[in-house]
């Protein structure tokens, strides 16, 4: 499946900083804007604001917190302390579940499952006991019968009925090497607020899962190791509610019932583990196609959502069909199926899941159009689109063993759906993405409590181990095997790992082990980086004698000092700084010690100095810290940002120049900028930069998030002023050219289509770059009101979603001064109007407002979760003004604690009502160890406060352990 990505890529107001809010500190608010006034409450609840089912369940949660919701986790964590598992206990199963008979019968407020498991005896088992254990979440589904072959089971005599578990007694079997077991369950979807199982989410039912979904909806062997064939699954409901009826694989019939009720009946011929079931009914609309593969298979697509959105679905249709033929192209893997369904859900905890035959999406994932979608947006469609189709080949043909494993499907998946974007756009621009991304995210990760090896060797909830760490620093280890053996050496190893493992369930080592035996190559040391967590820090020096080149590297690891040494591809290039010439040709170095020097002959005596390009392309995850002199690491960077043919180096050592700057800001050093303002220059006037992406990253300063990982201890608001200070001098330094690009664009773009393709998007991507520094340069009030206008008039002048949210980004920071006030207070209303109602926009919306960098933007906050159109119950929504607020770092980390307690109290209700996403969220507390005593000790308060919290989740409570332990 696909986790949310990173707030800071959800969220383009983060990206935009603006200095319009830079004196606001000395000013109080003025006047509230016209939606947030009127009487303290909303003044304009949008017709379209439908009433959220949860909210009356909410309100039910709040007052009387020792009233157990029944749907809650409540009752399982109450009943069982969690337990903690072990990879290394891994043990086949007694029995394996070989084929499974299912039927939905659907009522208002009722389902009724019935499930027919076909159980064959394990001979390879080395469990004692033939007990058949089958996993049922006792607080979602209540047992109404066990049967074996028509003789009907009696508890405590043929079985035992645990909270978590069905056992079955092996000396009820009829014959122990197979039967038939019969079990009928009810549930109450309408109850589930989990969204975990099967659950409601609006006018539609469906299910997730993954992980552990499935326990939620009958009594299996919901592990990923037991693979089954699912020949039947019946699906039946009332037929003018919920026409459409979808499960996995094909459809074998569809009938009328009696009643008004109708039936469809779903086979799906591949053997699957339990976490990809899915079953979706409702009445949705659909748009559909066909794709034909290369061996001549017609397939037919279709994408379903809610009927007003059905507009919305062109683009993942098109990605989709882009998906299929590049899979095919690049590793020669087909579809199997003839039907492939997607269907887009609004209430839901992850990205999209890749149920065989039948995706589940969140709808941020599928709906995409020039008037709702930003161009982040469009990108994550096509690249979530592409992960979930992937991993019908890297997840669900070869699926995993058990969920130590994870990353073997969701890092080798992740690793094809960049490699796909950068195809479909720019590879240099994806890059680029993709490791801020990491570095913003993962690094934290790495260096804080829930610091854990890509394959992790315990948990208590699987479900808090969809981390950045599986997923982006799993592909990234994927990456470094691509990097090591080369494209077609990385083919060869992908064909023998689908070779031997196809149809079954296999592990991280079976994929090392295929990549090392296709290419005869020894990955023994590469292994480390499975069983090693933390970010490793490369250190390099150099030096040049005659014609001798000399590079010096060295590898530590400060979050865990017992690492050995990793395997770890440098790809590595010399240039001369006088003339750009390439000295010594791009190429992979294995660097296996602790410390290693590597020796070159350079191809001519260089004319300048010989600069080392070190990391070509980021080909580890690794922190890169030069040991040259300052003097000598600034020339380097300058002769890099100039001259160097890896396009990611050249855009990282502008990135470096920047950082030095702001810290040196930051620490109140003698500020020399000079370097900076020549690399600004250079990537704001250079002929040779042909793509405007790059362009425009080249321009944009690091992340906050990103900058954070660079402090030991982290000082969020003298980074923020640091940050912001240093973007003024550039806008202040770079006026005209930054005004005349800005004009220059505008132009050009004027009565242009609206497009979305590489070169469109990195033309806006461009224009917003430089109206975000047209708008920074501002101290007095006329300033502040002309740059606000400017924002005003590129709202009002924009085609687009992109162009919109950049305006509005720029004028939510206005704070102080009435009349750029009054023009912000306008686009935020006339943004909101023009939503009407709809909830991906809104969210933008919420988003906006919850990352300004106005000083009293948590009272707003505050404000805005009383609006009708907020509720904690769908996790966008929450996820869009809660999520983002923990975001703004500067606001989340205000010195007084206002921020902590906040969120403290978000997550006290969250985690009542779905502890995945109150587990999730509780992460931003969990580094407190980075930060100054003061601000520790507050954050320390709040977990506290959560960990003494009656019934807590055990996901909430293995992150908080985690932490305070
Ligand atoms: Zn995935």
């Amino acid at each position: 499946m696909r986790v949310l990505l990173t707030l800071l890529t959800l969220i383009p107001a983060l990206a935009f900083n603006s200095m319009l809010a830079s004196r606001s500190t000395v000013r109080r608010m003025g006047v509230l804007s016209p939606i947030l006034s009127a009487g303290g409450t909303f003044a304009r609840p949008t017709s379209a604001s439908k009433p959220n089912r949860f909210t009356s369940l909410l309100s039910k949660i709040l007052p009387s917190r020792s009233n157990t919701c029944k749907s809650s986790s409540r009752l399982y964590s109450t009943a069982e302390a969690p337990t903690e598992i072990f990879r290394a206990d891994y043990l086949q199963p007694a029995n394996w579940v070989k084929s499974v008979s299912m039927s939905f019968d659907i009522y208002d407020g009722k389902t009724i499952v019935k499930s027919n498991l076909v159980v064959v005896a394990n001979e390879q088992s080395k469990h004692d006991s033939r007990d058949l254990v089958l996993d049922g979440d006792g607080s979602s589904v209540v047992l109404k019968g066990v049967e074996i072959e028509g003789r009907e089971l009696k508890e405590g005599i043929d079985y035992t009925l645990t909270p978590s578990q069905l056992i079955i007694h092996s000396t009820s079997f009829p014959n122990p090497q197979s039967f038939t077991l019969s079990t009928t369950v009810e549930t109450v979807p309408e109850d589930n607020t989990q969204l975990s199982g099967f659950y409601k989410s609006g006018p539609m039912y469906c299910t997730q899962c993954e992980a552990e979904g499935f326990r939620r909806i009958t009594y299996y062997p919901d592990r990923p190791d037991n693979m089954a064939t699912f020949t039947e699954v019946k699906i039946t409901a009332d037929e003018e509610k919920y026409p459409i009826l979808l499960s996995n694989g094909n459809l074998v019939s569809s009938e009328k019932k009696e009643g008004g009720r109708h039936e469809a009946v779903w086979e799906d011929p591949f053997p699957k583990p339990s976490y990809l079931f899915a079953v979706v009914v409702g009445d949705l609309g659909s748009i559909q196609d066909s794709y034909v593969t290369t061996s001549g298979r017609k397939v037919k697509l279709e994408i379903f959502s809610e009927k007003e959105n059905v507009g919305k679905l062109d683009y993942a249709m098109e990605s989709l069909k882009n998906s299929m033929k590049w899979d095919e192209d690049k590793f020669g893997l087909e579809y199997d199926l003839d039907i492939y369904n997607v269907v887009a859900v609004n209430d839901f905890n992850m990205g999209a899941m890749e149920n065989k035959g039948l995706n589940v999406f969140n709808t941020a994932y599928v709906l995409a159009d020039q008037k709702t979608a930003t161009d982040g947006d469009f990108e994550r469609v096509e690249g979530v689109i592409g992960h979930e189709y992937f991993h019908n080949w890297t997840g669900n043909r070869v699926t995993c063993r058990d969920w130590f494993q994870l990353t073997l499907k969701e890092g080798l998946t992740v690793f094809r759906d960049q490699s796909f974007s950068g195809d479909m756009g720019s590879n240099d621009v994806t890059r680029i993405e993709n490791v801020k991304g990491l570095r913003g995210r993962q690094f934290a990760e790495d260096a804080g409590p829930m610091s854990h090896p890509i394959r992790p060797e315990s948990y208590v909830a699987i479900d808090n181990f969809y981390t950045a760490t599986v997923y982006s620093k799993g592909a990234e280890v994927i990456r470094m095997y691509d990097t090591i053996l080369g494209k077609a050496g990385f083919r060869k190893g992908m064909d023998l790992y689908f070779e031997r493992h196809d149809g079954s369930a296999a592990t991280c080592d079976d994929f090392r082990s295929a990549m090392a035996d296709a290419n005869n190559a020894d990955l023994d040391q590469f292994s480390r980086w499975y069983t090693q967590k933390g970010t490793p820090t490369v250190k390099y020096s150099s030096s040049l004698d005659a014609d001798t080149f000399t590079l010096n590297l060295s590898q530590h690891t400060a979050t865990a000092p017992e690492n050995q040494p990793f395997h770890i591809p440098v790809e590595f290039g010399v240039i001369d700084s006088e003339t750009g010439e390439q000295l010594v040709e791009s190429h992979v170095l294995h660097f296996k010690e602790k410390t290693q020097s590597f020796t070159f002959k350079l191809s001519s005596t260089p004319k300048g100095s010989a600069v080392p390009s070190v990391m070509r392309g980021f080909s580890a995850p690794v922190k890169l810290v030069s040991e040259a002199s300052p003097a000598t690491q600034k020339s380097d960077l300058l002769t890099l940002a100039a001259y160097d043919t890896d396009g990611f180096n050249r855009w990282e050592a502008g990135q470096k120049l920047y950082t030095d700057a702001i810290f040196a800001e930051l620490h109140g050093d003698e500020l020399n900028l000079d370097g900076v303002y020549q690399a600004f220059e250079q990537t704001l006037t250079s002929s040779k930069i042909s793509d405007d992406s790059i362009r425009a990253y080249g321009l944009m300063l690091p992340s906050e998030s990103g900058l954070a990982e660079e402090m030991e201890t982290i000082d969020p608001i003298g980074l923020h002023q640091a940050r912001t200070a240093i973007k003024k001098k550039l806008a202040r330094k770079f006026e005209t050219g930054i005004a005349e690009l800005y004009a220059r664009l505008t132009q050009e773009m004027a009565g242009a289509e609206f497009e979305v393709n590489a070169k469109a998007i990195g033309k806006r991507r461009l224009r917003n770059t430089a109206l975000d520094y047209v708008c920074a340069n501002k101290d007095s009030d006329e300033e502040i009101v002309a740059s606000a206008r400017t924002a005003h008039k590129h709202y009002f002048d924009a085609n687009c979603m992109t162009d919109q949210v950049a305006a509005m980004s720029i004028l939510s920071n206005v704070h102080g001064v009435t009349e750029a006030e009054a023009l912000r207070d306008e686009v935020l209303e006339k943004f909101y109007n023009a939503a009407e109602g709809d909830a991906l926009v809104l969210n933008k919306w919420f988003t906006i407002q919850a990352t300004s960098s106005k000083p009293d933007v948590l009272a707003d906050v505050v404000k805005l979760t009383t609006h009708p159109e907020f509720t904690m119950s769908n996790p966008n929504r929450c996820r869009s003004l809660v999520g983002a607020f923990t975001a703004n770092s500067a606001a989340f980390h205000a010195e007084d604690g206002s921020g902590y307690k906040f969120i403290g109290e978000k997550i006290t209700v969250l985690d009542a009502m779905n502890p995945q996403i109150a587990s999730r969220m509780v992460g931003c507390l969990i580094g407190f160890r980075r930060y100054d005593e003061g601000r520790a000790e507050k954050m320390k308060a709040e977990l506290n406060k959560i960990r003494d919290i009656d019934g807590l989740s055990p996901d909430t409570k293995e992150i908080v352990d985690k932490a305070l332990s």
